[in-house]
C-alpha cells in the first residue's frame, strides 16, 4: 500500500525496494512521531533467520536529520542486498543463519526539516538518561539549557524521545538475547576520515568487549586491506558526552549477561566532501553530505564491503572470536593500542 502523505515517503521508499523479496522480508511501522498535524511513521525492516539464537545485525542510519547520508548508505546497501538476494546463494546461505535488522530513518522530521534534533529540538544521540561521568566539551557534549540550541539532552527526568526509545525497544527485540549482535549506526561530520567508534561515549573505561572489538578490527583489516581508511576507536578518545543512545543499550546489554553485543557507530569524514567542493562551506547541509553525484557514489559504494563484512563476521563468530585462552592477549593489545596507561598497570 502506499500513502500520499509526505511523511510516508521514506516508508514507502522502504516497501519499493522491498516490493519483489516482499514474502522474505518484514516491514512494520514501530511508532508514529506526531509533528506539526503530520504523523511520521518510524519504519523498520528485518529479514534473514527467524531462530532467536542467530547472531544479528543492525544497521541504523538518520539519527541525526541533518546527516541524511547515514540514511543513504543504509538504503544504498539494503537495495543492493535486495537484488542479490534472488541469484546470490552464499547470500542465501548467510542470511539463513544471520538476522538482518534496518532502522534507515530513526529521526524522518529531522531529516525532512535537515536538522540534528528531531522536531522538538532534541539531539537523539544525548537522549539517554545517564550523565558522563568525567568532563564533556562545553554543548557538544550535551546540554540541558534549551532546546534552541543544539546538543539538547530533553529535560531531566523525561521519558526518552519516541525516536530513541523506539530505535532501544528494536534493538531489545531483535539483537538482545542472542550469541552475538552487532549494530552499526551511520553519521557523518567528524573531521577528514572515516571512523568506527565503539563505547564508551561516558567515560574513559574500557569496555568490557575490547578484546572482542580488537579482534573484529584485526580480522577486517587483514581481509580488507584495500579498506584500511577506517579509524576504529573508543568514542571516549576523541569526546565524551552525555547520554549516548549505545552507551545506554550497550550496559543494559551487559546487565542481561547474556551473550556479546558491539555496537559501532560509523562517522563519516565529511571535511573531505567539503575540501574537495569548497562551495559546500555555504551550505549547511554540505558540511554533512556529498553533494557532488559521482561523490555521493563514492561514498555509497565505499562501505558495501564493511557492512557485508560485519554480517559475515556475525555468521562466523566461533572462527574469530576469542576464545578463553587467548582472549587475555587480545584485551592486552586492545589496552596498549587505546588505553595504553592502563595497559601498563594490568
Ligand atoms: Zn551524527
Amino acid at each position: 500500500m502506499t500513502h500520499t502523505a509526505r511523511s510516508f515517503r521514506l516508508h514507502d521508499e522502504l516497501a519499493q525496494i522491498t516490493a519483489k523479496v516482499a514474502d522474505r522480508v518484514e516491514l512494520q511501522i514501530a511508532g508514529l512521531v506526531e509533528h506539526a498535524g503530520e504523523s511520521w511513521p518510524l519504519s523498520v525492516l528485518s529479514m534473514g533467520s527467524a531462530d532467536p539464537q542467530a547472531p544479528a545485525v543492525a544497521f541504523v542510519g538518520g539519527v541525526h536529520g541533518l546527516e541524511r547520508i547515514g540514511s543513504e548508505v543504509v538504503l544504498a546497501f539494503l537495495r543492493s542486498l535486495v537484488a542479490r538476494m534472488d541469484w546470490d546463494t552464499s547470500l542465501q546461505a548467510l542470511l539463513d543463519r544471520v538476522h538482518l535488522l534496518f532502522m534507515p530513518a530513526v529521526n524522518p522530521v529531522g531529516l525532512a526539516r535537515m536538522t540534528r534534533s528531531n522536531g522538538r529540538g532534541v539531539d537523539l544521540m544525548r537522549n539517554a538518561p545517564h550523565d558522563a561521568s568525567g568532563k564533556v566539551p562545553f554543548l557538544i557534549g550535551g546540554q540541558r539549557y534549551s532546546a534552541h540550541l543544539p546538543w539538547y539532552r530533553g529535560a531531566a527526568g523525561e521519558a526518552m524521545e519516541i525516536e530513541s526509545s523506539t530505535l532501544c525497544q528494536m534493538v531489545r527485540e531483535h539483537l538482545f538475547g542472542r550469541p552475538l549482535a552487532i549494530a552499526i549506526d551511520c553519521h557523518s561530520g567528524f573531521g577528514l576520515r572515516d571512523r568506527i567508534w565503539f563505547p564508551y561515549a561516558r567515560h574513559h573505561q574500557p569496555a568490557p568487549h575490547l578484546a572482542e572489538a580488537f579482534a573484529l578490527r584485526h580480522l577486517f583489516n587483514e581481509s580488507y586491506p584495500q579498506h584500511s581508511f577506517y579509524i576504529m576507536e573508543p568514542q571516549s578518545l576523541i569526546y565524551s558526552t552525555h547520554g549516548d543512545l549505545w552507551d545506554h543499550l550497550y550496559d543494559e546489554h551487559l546487565g542481561t549477561q547474556n551473550g556479546i553485543f558491539l555496537p559501532f557507530t560509523l562517522e563519516m569524514g565529511s571535511w573531505t566532501w567539503v575540501q574537495k567542493n569548497p562551495r559546500q562551506l555555504f551550505s549547511l547541509f554540505g558540511h554533512f553530505n556529498p553533494m557532488l553525484p559521482h561523490r555521493l557514489e563514492r561514498v555509497l559504494r565505499r562501505h558495501l564491503t564493511l557492512f557485508t563484512f560485519l554480517i559475515q563476521a556475525a555468521a562466523a563468530a566461533p572462527r574469530w572470536c576469542p576464545t578463553a585462552d587467548i582472549r587475555r592477549q587480545y584485551q592486552q593489545a586492545a589496552l596498549q593500542r587505546w588505553y595504553p596507561a592502563q595497559a601498563q598497570n594490568t
